[in-house]
């Protein structure tokens, strides 16, 4: 007899234990499945965990789930080879619950989460992959895993199997990943005694800091650094578009290699001495944006999470984009069984409204014309964060020149890198790109 369930969601990383377990919690029969050893195994992320995405789908989530450090200040930090110009938002608000951001480990998180999904229900099945998914004409009936008798059938599939996203790529559901739309990120987290990091970033208790990057540590690829306090560690990481590894790498650096420069970066070095490696990672992000998110919903099928390209980039948010789509599938399927629907395309099309409708696409649409916009600028990875420290260091050294003159200093070594139409281009270009 054929095993039959509502639904299957593949993949147990934020957007398939959302979706499992919000249908399992509403009753439906649900199997999940895992190719890793268990689910975080194969995971990766900075980590910076939104409250909001998890309250909607767990709402005491804070009672029990593995939560590093919340955050209470946000730097951002534009770099050239010794200095950085920042910004620095800290406030005590933060400080107050329910928190809004956390720091987290992927690997013991994705294992909390997923032991919520148990025990809501449904059934996760491990170190399984789904190789195929199973056809009856347009029609997604359920898949097919690298187990003896591994068929299994549902009424409805969520793609939920990441960044790569090769069970729909197979199913010709959508095309190639192209390597403009991905980021090759490397991470590492770094182990120092917790007074250690609380001393160095000026936090107490459970408070948490963020850092953002960007600048002349890419060497004119587009791309983003980042570092993160956990509690008994820290977790460092840079990460480029795919394309530009190829075609904007003068040096051939290699991303280990970026990240190693990161690490020597006297702004950096300092924060992270005497720190003990133990985990070292790479993996993609879907960076593509709006125009890179493909079909995601058809006859007995949606697609969720990464699989489906949803990263707000210039945010760096994923997770909350991952959970709440999955969350939204999760709501469609429920509806439409519920209302005794089959799980069709006109069914499932609920899903992209919700999609759309959310903050998800919302923000997609905001940032839509940011990768091609930055893609086509080296200049705001190379020149600008020059000019910008070099303007910095000009005005807060004193050194017996005028004000005026160290203006005038800094005015002109802007129009010598470049021309005052590209100046007000390459800004009507960034205000556009983010409005
Ligand atoms: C270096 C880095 C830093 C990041 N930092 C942040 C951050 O700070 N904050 C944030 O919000 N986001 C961050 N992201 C993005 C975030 O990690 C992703 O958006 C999020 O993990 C997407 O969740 P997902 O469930 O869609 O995919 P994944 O987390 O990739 O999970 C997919 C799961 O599917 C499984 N799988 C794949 N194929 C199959 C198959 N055929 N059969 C069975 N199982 C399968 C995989 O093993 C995996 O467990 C970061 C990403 C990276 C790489």
């Amino acid at each position: 007899m054929r095993e039959h369930f509502d639904a299957i969601v593949v993949g147990a990383g934020p957007s398939g234990n959302a979706c499992a377990y919000t249908m399992a919690k509403a009753g439906l029969k649900v199997l999940q499945i895992e190719r890793g050893e268990y689910p975080g195994s194969k995971n990766v992320q900075g980590a910076i965990l939104y409250s909001d995405a998890l309250e909607k789908i767990i709402p005491d989530f804070r009672e029990d789930a593995p939560l590093e450090r919340h955050i209470i200040e946000q730097r951002m930090w534009v770099l050239d080879d010794e200095s950085f110009v920042g910004s620095h938002f800290r406030s005590d608000d933060y400080n107050k619950p329910p928190f809004n951001r956390y720091t987290i480990l992927r690997a013991q998180f994705d294992k909390w989460f997923s032991q919520k999904v148990r025990e809501a229900g449904a059934l996760l099945i491990c170190e399984t992959t789904v190789e195929h998914l199973l056809m009856d004409g347009d029609r997604v009936v359920g898949v097919r895993c690298d187990r003896e008798g591994g068929d299994v059938f549902a009424d409805a599939v969520v793609l939920a199997d990441g960044v790569n996203s090769t069970l729909a790529r197979k199913a010709g559901f959508h095309g190639e990943i192209r390597g403009k739309n991905v980021a090759l990120a490397v991470k590492e987290i770094l182990f120092l005694p917790e007074e250690t990091v609380q001393a160095r970033f000026n936090i107490k208790e459970d408070e948490g800091v963020v850092i953002e990057m960007l600048g002349k540590i890419t060497e004119g690829m587009v791309g983003t650094g980042f570092l993160y306090t956990n509690k008994d560690s820290l977790t460092i990481g840079i990460g480029c578009i795919l394309d530009d590894f190829k075609s904007k790498n003068p040096n051939r650096s290699a991303p280990y290699t970026l990240l190693e420069k990161l690490k020597r970066h006297p702004a950096v070095a300092p924060l992270i001495e005497g720190a003990e490696m133990k985990e070292y990672c790479a993996h993609l992000i879907p960076e593509g944006g709006f125009f890179a998110v493909p079909k995601i919903f058809g006859d007995g099928w949606v697609i969720v999470g990464d699989s489906g390209g949803f990263v707000n980039a210039a945010h760096r948010e994923g997770s909350n984009l991952a959970m709440t789509t999955g969350r939204l599938a999760a709501e469609t399927i429920i509806e439409a069984r519920t209302a005794g629907k089959p799980m069709t395309a006109t069914t499932l099309k609920n899903y992209k409204q919700k999609v759309d409708e959310s903050f998800v696409m919302k923000d997609l649409h905001k940032y839509r014309h940011l990768p091609d916009v930055l893609h086509q600028n080296n200049q705001f990875f190379t020149s600008y964060p020059e000019l910008v420290n070099h303007a910095a260091k000009t005005l807060f050294t004193v050194d017996g020149a005028d004000k005026s003159s160290k203006e005038r200093d800094i005015r002109s070594s802007f129009r010598a890198s470049r021309s005052l139409m590209g100046l007000m281009s390459d800004a009507y270009k960034l205000w556009r790109a983010t409005r």
